[in-house]
């Protein structure tokens, strides 16, 4: 029984994270989507608003699960026994950032982190692009699951 961790922020959780975890469900038994809390941003939506949304999105799914956690992704990887780390890859300065991670997760922890391609009709779907439309009132749902 294989598990892999999805870490981020999905504030909003969008087209292209849900096509991340579909491929993910290709490669892995479970999938379990991590959203992480991070102090110094203050999101659109609590991490609690935004953990419970996801769950609702995949209520019949039982092979993709939804946790939030705080620390590094790397610690709460290994505390979940996830096999690895999978980080969904937009554009080539995500590509060069994501290797730059994977690599240093690799160091600290010996995790490795799995790059799958976003869908190029999906890939200029960044969750902070949506939020702004949303915070000036455009109706984002097209864009969401
Ligand atoms: P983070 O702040 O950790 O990048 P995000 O919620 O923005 O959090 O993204 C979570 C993961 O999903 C990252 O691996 C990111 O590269 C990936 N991702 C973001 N947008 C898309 C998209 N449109 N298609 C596929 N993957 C995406």
């Amino acid at each position: 029984m294989q598990k892999v961790l999805y870490p981020g922020s999905f504030d909003p959780f969008t087209l292209g994270h849900a096509d991340i975890v579909k491929r993910a469900l290709g490669l892995f038994d479970e999938v379990v989507i991590a959203v992480g809390y991070n102090e110094q941003k203050t999101g659109w939506k609590s991490v609690e608003e935004r953990v419970e949304a996801i769950r609702k999105l995949y209520k019949d799914e039982p092979r993709v699960r939804v946790e939030s956690y705080t620390g590094l992704t790397v610690d709460f990887a290994k505390k979940l026994g996830a096999a690895a780390i999978i980080r969904g890859v937009r554009t080539a300065a995500d590509f060069e950032y994501e290797v730059q991670m994977a690599d240093v997760n690799r160091q600290l922890t010996g995790i490795e982190t799995i790059l799958l391609p976003a869908s190029p009709q999906l890939a200029s779907l960044s969750s902070s692009i949506v939020r702004e439309l949303a915070h000036f009132g455009h109706d984002i749902s097209a864009f969401l699951p």
